[in-house]
């Protein structure tokens, strides 16, 4: 039997409708999955729901949520198993950045990010577990960042969401590994997406700076996710837990 088999598996990807996680919705589905991409971009989370039935169709829903909002979050959850019957897969990739020098952020900036990035990880998985205990045992995939490893000085709020996102990950993965429940996460690099395209807006160097600091030569593409998040959500790493994958063509590992 293939390890990486996902067939009658049920996932949700927040942020799903776009860059990283619509990558990582395209291979969940791909191993055999069906997914619900979530967003609050409802012209977004169409075509990304288009795109994916044709890889197979009936495949992929779309849910409407804004993941700060606690009962959103439920109602997602809830949606995802009204249609597909079960959960087994939650990929919490929706997140923002802020960028600024840290003496700029007002308060609102601040907690704006870290309950994208942060504190609806955390709402995700608690609204998540009661389903995925029922399934059995169930696979969590935090997105974390670069930031979640090294500092920036434009990125504050980012930097400590991201490598809070860390840390909770740890923690759940502890709590509820009795469960059979395995929580990791993914650690992206650069990755080409409309996050880092409006970043290189207003830093025209940033492009060439990643190219030259990547061992590999080159930025990441969304679709460079989907093989790490197929392991991570399937029986492969069933004793695998707790841990953070940078996915980022050697840039963590390279001395300056
Ligand atoms: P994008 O801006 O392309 O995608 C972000 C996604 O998050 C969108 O689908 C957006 O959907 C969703 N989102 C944002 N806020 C909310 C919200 N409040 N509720 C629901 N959905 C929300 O960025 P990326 O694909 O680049 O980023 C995806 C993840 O990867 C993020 O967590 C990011 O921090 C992380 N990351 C990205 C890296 C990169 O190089 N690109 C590097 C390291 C980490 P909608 O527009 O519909 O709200």
């Amino acid at each position: 039997m293939n390890p990486f088999d996902l067939s009658h598996k049920v996932a949700i990807v927040t942020g799903g409708n776009g860059g990283i996680g619509l990558g990582i919705a395209r291979g969940l589905i791909q191993a055999g999955a069906n997914v619900a991409v979530a967003g609050r971009s409802r012209e977004k989370t169409k075509t990304a729901v288009a795109e994916l039935g044709e890889l197979r169709k009936g495949s992929a829903i779309g849910v409407d949520v804004d993941v700060t909002k606690e009962g959103q979050v439920g109602d997602m959850v809830e949606h995802a198993v009204a249609r597909f019957g079960r959960l087994d897969i939650l990929v919490n990739n929706a997140g923002i950045g802020i960028r600024k020098r840290p003496e700029e952020y007002s308060l609102e900036e601040f907690e704006r990010v870290v309950s994208t990035n942060l504190t609806a990880v955390f709402l995700g998985c608690r609204a998540a577990y009661p389903e995925l205990k029922r399934a059995g045992g169930g696979k969590i995939v935090n997105i974390g960042s670069m930031a979640s490893l090294f500092g920036h000085p434009f990125a504050t709020p980012y930097a400590g969401s991201k490598g809070g996102v860390v840390q909770m990950t740890k923690s759940l993965a502890i709590a509820w590994a009795v469960d059979n429940i395995q929580v990791n996460s993914i650690l992206p690099g650069w990755i080409e997406t409309d996050m880092t395209n409006a970043a290189r807006g207003y830093m025209p160097d940033l492009y060439d700076r990643v190219l030259a600091r990547t061992p590999a030569g080159r930025w990441g593409r969304p679709d460079d996710l989907a093989g790490t998040a197929v392991y991570l959500a399937s029986r492969a790493s069933d004793f695998v837990t707790g841990v953070s994958i940078p996915i980022d063509g050697g840039y963590a590992v390279q001395m300056p």
